[in-house]
């Protein structure tokens, strides 16, 4: 007989989390200006928020922490962490930052300018993340998002969604020199997209196109683990290779990255940005003082290095990611039985409700993806977060309100961190929720926004009312 599947780790800390009553969750997100992001934290039940910096520590990571130096130069911790990435993903030269977006800060005042240098630039890539676009366009340069068709589309079931279509890529890189792409970044997984992942194949020729091209060729790591675990599993060649072969693969073909090591790192604070060229190291250096700290720390405690070293080993350990992608699959699983329209095929590290789906007669002008989160939490207590029309935000030229072909709700799973148990409850949520999805046909208006950003600090108010 074939024994079951089970988690290579069992519980050593809890931590009390409270159900609260529908009543009070109507106030809570009343309160909260209809915007999840604006929730206490005490007011959630299962909190699918994010997958960022809400994962469990090991009780070797905390060990770690125990040890961090905090020396304000050459710590032991930052030599822990820098043989790490070496190991993990191959690369020599590397600063810590204080997060992910921190590490894209400095990485595109290197490659664009801290300033508004990149006005006229393109910056292309699969879907870029939100903090990354903001990075972009906030220097005056566009991000161009040549993502293959297929990711578009919620009903077909391919193996690496989060594919750049080469031929949109070769046709900006075509049409524009050199000196007006700064960069082409590709994240891996493709959040944005569906958290669905980038084949190696594409990986390498995007890499080829981008060398031909002279353009520097970034990833963006953040799931780089969860990404290798799919190659591995789905790409001819890979099956039986070590996770850590693969990554290293991956990195091979890259100039550099950035990573936000709340994810793949399994840390509650951190990030990366990691060189091949050491000049371009050394100009990103400048920065990296300037913003995050000296370049053995960046913006971090020495026992966040510490345990960041730590973490980019284990995430990158095949039983663990297994177990980590089951969990993501029993919740996708579970919501279709309900009936709930997800995207297929599941995320690794989030189940993306296609909203427009479940609720079609929510016009878009009303934030569809939006509506079923406000309609969840009320539910269940149960926070996801809207990955739509919010999120998309506004044209940076026109300012008009960009409405992207999907309406998404993501729920992330944070690692190690809910048990099965917890999946079952929050597709029940979405399930309940879809029984009386007849009777919800109006959706939100935006009272106050920011310029960029906006979707977390929006504030919103029920358009029927
Ligand atoms: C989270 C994330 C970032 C930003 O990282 P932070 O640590 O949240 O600042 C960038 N890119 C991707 C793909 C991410 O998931």
């Amino acid at each position: 007989m074939e024994l079951p599947f089970a988690e290579p780790f069992r519980i050593k800390t809890v931590e009390t989390i409270r159900r609260s009553t529908r009543e009070e969750r109507e106030r809570a997100i009343a309160a909260a200006r209809y915007n999840l992001f604006n929730l206490r934290s005490e007011e959630v039940f299962v909190d699918l928020l994010t997958d960022s910096g809400t994962g469990a520590m090991s009780s070797a990571q905390w060990a770690e922490m125990m040890l961090g130096d905090e020396s304000y130069a050459g710590a032991s911790s930052y030599y822990k962490l820098k043989e790490a990435v070496k190991e993990v993903m191959g690369f020599d030269h590397f600063l810590p930052a204080h997060q992910g977006r921190a590490a894209e800060n400095v990485l595109m005042s290197a490659l664009i300018g801290p300033g508004s240098e990149g006005r006229g630039k393109l910056v292309p890539g699969n879907s870029h993340f939100d903090t990354t676009k903001g990075h972009i366009e906030g220097r005056g340069a566009r991000a161009v998002d040549c993502t293959v068709d297929a990711a578009f589309d919620p009903t077909v079931d391919l193996p690496f969604k989060g594919d750049v279509d080469l031929a949109k890529l070769g046709k900006v890189l075509g049409e524009r020199g050199r000196g007006e792409i700064p960069l082409c970044i590709v994240t891996v997984t493709c959040n944005s997209s569906g958290g669905q992942p980038v084949s190696m194949a594409n990986i390498r020729g995007v890499s080829e196109l981008c060398r031909a091209a002279g353009v520097p060729f970034f990833l963006d790591a953040a799931r780089f683990a969860e990404n290798a675990y799919f190659i591995r599993k789905r790409e001819p060649g890979y099956d039986g290779k070590g996770i850590r072969e693969i990554a290293r693969e991956m990195f091979s073909y890259a100039d550099g990255c950035t990573m936000s090591s709340k994810k793949d790192g399994i840390v509650n604070i951190g990030g990366l940005i990691c060189f091949r060229d050491e000049a371009l190291f050394r100009r990103a250096s400048s920065f990296n003082i300037m913003y995050e700290g000296f370049n053995t720390y960046g913006g971090m405690a020495g026992r966040d290095l510490g345990a960041l070293s730590v973490g980019l080993r284990e995430a990158t350990e095949l039983p663990y990611l297994e177990a980590r992608i089951a969990q993501v699959a029993r919740l996708g699983a579970k919501l279709e039985l309900y009936g709930v329209p997800v995207l297929r095929p599941y995320g690794g590290h989030a189940i993306f409700v296609d909203a427009k789906r479940f609720l079609p007669r929510v016009p878009r002008e009303e934030f569809v993806a939006q509506t079923l989160g406000i309609e969840a939490y009320v539910e269940g207590g149960l926070r996801g977060v809207e990955i739509g029309a919010l999120m998309a935000d506004r044209d940076p030229d026109s300012r008009e309100n960009r409405y992207p072909e999907l309406e998404l709700l993501r729920l992330a799973v944070p690692r190690r961190t809910y048990t099965d148990n917890h999946m079952d409850y929050a597709a029940a949520v979405m399930g309940s929720v879809l029984e009386r999805r007849d009777r919800i046909t109006r959706g939100y208006r935006i009272v106050r926004e920011a310029p960029l950003l906006r979707h977390f600090t929006v504030e919103l108010e029920p358009a029927g009312a």
